[in-house]
């Protein structure tokens, strides 16, 4: 996956929430002690959905859907100790199940001494095994997660099971922090994005899912807000004032 900000990082907060009655523009507004979660509730109602695999074009500047790299053409920028669990978890991989296990025997997991950023190898992250390789094609992490019946958000970076949410940090003089979460735009991207030719969270295409993001990407939402702000905004989703209608 793209490196992302730090900013997106999970965060996790004792203090109860105390709810805003506060909602404009389709956002939903929910403090929690020092911090104030601005969610964008389009988004989160939305039936978005990751098409890796299933039309995914990847973010490359053609439409190459034939490559199934997904949004790991860039490799992962790594934070705070993700280095350490990623090296630690890639000594689980074998050559079965991870494409690139003898690259990485050789050169390791990380693009230099600074690791901060998972190897790109064949154009794609080195964790990512392609659509022919036999142990099955995805993330090796996320695959080798599935195997040992854990939670992928446990064996991948951060930044790669937080797409497509972003969150952005915006202090106040007040002390208090802003904290947007909305789905990744391609100016998120940064330069990559002018000429991405396609970005998922902007086309048609990935909005085919079965069930509401709040509802697909639940764990994921709740790692990122915390439980108590994640049980709140569940509960306004499915409340009269932001569907607008009876229950
Ligand atoms: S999150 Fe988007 S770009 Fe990444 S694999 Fe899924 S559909 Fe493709």
């Amino acid at each position: 996956m793209t490196p992302r900000p730090s900013e997106s990082s999970t965060q996790h907060l004792a203090v109860p929430a105390e709810v805003t009655p506060l909602h404009e523009a389709g956002i939903e507004v929910i403090a929690d002690g020092g911090i104030e979660w601005h969610l964008d509730a389009s988004f989160l109602q939305s039936n978005w959905t990751c098409i890796w695999g299933r039309g995914c074009k990847g973010i490359l500047d053609h439409p190459a859907e034939d490559l199934g790299q997904g949004c790991c053409s860039v490799g992962a920028e790594l934070v705070d100790d993700e280095a350490a669990t990623t090296a630690m978890l890639a000594g689980y991989l074998d050559a079965e199940s991870f494409q690139f296990y003898e690259a990485a025997r050789s050169g390791g997991v990380f693009s230099d001494d600074t690791k901060s950023n998972t190897r790109v190898i064949d154009g794609a992250c080195i964790f990512l095994n392609r659509p022919d390789f036999p142990g099955g094609a995805g993330c090796a992490l996320h695959l080798a997660a599935e195997v040992a019946e854990e939670s992928a958000l446990d064996w991948k970076p951060s930044v790669c099971w937080q797409l497509p949410v972003r969150v952005q940090w915006e202090m106040q003089e007040t002390g208090v922090e802003i904290a947007h979460l909305r789905a990744w735009q391609r100016g998120d991207w940064g330069d990559d994005g002018d000429s991405m030719a396609w970005c998922c969270t902007e086309e048609p295409e990935a909005y085919v899912g079965d069930r509401q993001v709040i509802e697909s990407l639940a764990e994921e939402l709740e790692e990122i807000l915390g439980t108590t702000v994640f049980v709140e905004i569940q509960r306004r989703m499915n409340s009269v004032e932001v569907h607008g209608e009876p229950l």
